[in-house]
């Protein structure tokens, strides 16, 4: 290995263990300056996270490895790549797994807060056109709040479609929530589904969406994880902060959100080590962000039929289950569920899989809204599909090509939410998924 690049990168197998380790353990840890603000959490004195990236092929292999508490986030045929620590990856060498780790803060060329960024959405550019769309909707959308994050000064906004109930009163239509940026750093996923509602506002008067606006109940979480959200772009560097922002005991800053939800939570591919990226709290539902899309749900499962949560990246469509491997045992919901990923697939050119295929992954929000309350339940890891283009920071310029992909998926599941099972019939009754389709030519 050259000089240099041993500097960056720091290659471990039990075979060269020795010569490697002195390397491995001096490996710096980069300052990070953080800027505090009211009710925020104590920050680590240094962000030590790792950059670890490990050949493996399989949905079992990737199992042992994001069981030592790295969370995966960039996953080819044969080799996975994930966020981690010092500890995770002594975890790693003692199972003889190689790996390659760099100290995270270098592996992503901390940033500005890009100018060229600025068409990302912020708390309060969101809360801004949140109430912006509400006032050029003419009674079409209504905005209230399911309840704040953990810093507590921050509402997780609702917006709501529904001309003839707003805000919170109750409904008889079949309903669907987009909801987006569970995880911080995930930006892009808060601009999807607020073009969407965006689109839906600006298109009510086109026949088809009218069609469709007139018979559902549409609700947007666009930002589901403000705090965190925040968190990530507070110091004007991009953070690749995951977690909302609870103060773990030890210093570490969050708990994984999207680990939190109680069906079958805290079992495999989650962490139970507070500075893990996958820590899935200190109780199934513990934070105050999954007990509002808990409560938002719970009081709303008459009608409530389709969940689509935004995350990003990797490009796939991912349904349930994610705690355990194998298809979910009711094989007319499976079907229904395979050909609406399927079918969907074609659309924004993503891979549609079952979750675990990726890896097991417990306490997500697909596992609890379908396993709990059997909800239709999807999860959209969207562009780009790898960290080189750009991982979870791929620029402006993704946004409106993001959104043109998912706009047709979007709009196939709301007519769907009348009755998700349809799909497994193989006779779509609706015109008004085609029409519109044809009319905005997808990408
Ligand atoms: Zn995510």
């Amino acid at each position: 290995m050259r000089p240099v690049l041993a500097s960056l990168i720091f290659v471990f197998s039990l075979a060269v263990a020795s010569a490697n380790d002195a390397s491995f353990d001096a490996a710096p840890a980069k300052p990070v300056s953080f800027k505090f603000q009211k009710k925020a959490p104590a920050a680590p004195a240094a962000d030590d996270r790792l950059w670890i990236t490990v050949k493996a092929s399989g949905a079992e292999s990737r199992e042992t490895i994001v069981n030592t508490g790295i969370s995966l986030e960039e996953i080819s045929s044969d080799e996975v790549s994930g966020v981690g620590n010092a500890r995770m990856a002594e975890r790693l060498k003692s199972l003889g797994i190689k790996f390659k780790a760099v100290p995270l803060t270098q592996r992503f060329h901390m940033q500005d807060f890009p100018a060229e960024d600025a068409a990302f959405h912020n708390y309060a550019r969101l809360t801004s056109d949140l109430q912006g769309l509400v006032a050029q909707s003419n009674g079409l959308a209504s905005l209230f709040s399911i309840g704040r994050g953990w810093a507590g000064d921050k509402d997780i906004w609702c917006l709501r479609l529904n001309s003839s109930a707003h805000g919170v009163e109750k409904s008889d239509r079949p309903a669907i929530v987009y909801m987006g940026t569970h995880h911080a750093r995930e930006h892009l996923s808060t601009e999807v589904p607020l073009l969407l509602a965006k689109y839906l506002i600006e298109n009510r008067a086109k026949p088809e969406i009218a069609s469709l606006l007139a018979k559902r109940d549409v609700y947007f979480i666009p930002m589901v994880n403000p705090d965190g959200a925040e968190y990530d772009i507070a110091t004007g560097q991009y953070r690749m902060h995951r977690k909302n922002v609870r103060a773990n005991d030890g210093g570490s800053v969050g708990v994984d959100l999207n680990r939190n939800y109680g069906y079958h939570w805290g079992e495999g591919g989650s962490s139970a080590e507070p500075d893990s990226d996958i820590y899935h709290g200190p109780s199934a539902f513990s934070e105050p962000e999954t007990q509002a899309i808990k409560k938002f749900i719970e009081d709303r499962l008459d009608t409530m039929k389709v969940v689509l949560t935004f995350h990003s990246f990797s490009e796939l469509i991912l349904y349930p289950w994610g705690h355990k491997n194998g298809p979910i045992d009711d094989t007319r919901a499976q079907t229904a569920y395979e050909t609406m990923a399927k079918t969907m697939a074609q659309w924004n050119g993503y891979t549609p899989e079952h979750s675990s295929d990726l890896y097991i992954a417990s306490g997500d929000t697909t596992d609890w809204a379908w396993g709990a309350h059997k909800i239709f339940a999807f999860t959209f890891e969207l562009t780009p599909k790898s960290m080189w283009d750009g991982g979870f920071y791929p620029g402006a310029g993704a946004i409106s090509s993001t959104f043109a992909a998912n706009l047709k998926p979007a709009l196939y599941l709301l007519d769907l939410a009348d009755d998700p099972y349809r799909a497994a019939g193989g006779n779509l009754s609706s015109s008004n998924v085609k029409s519109t389709l044809t009319a905005n030519g997808g990408r």
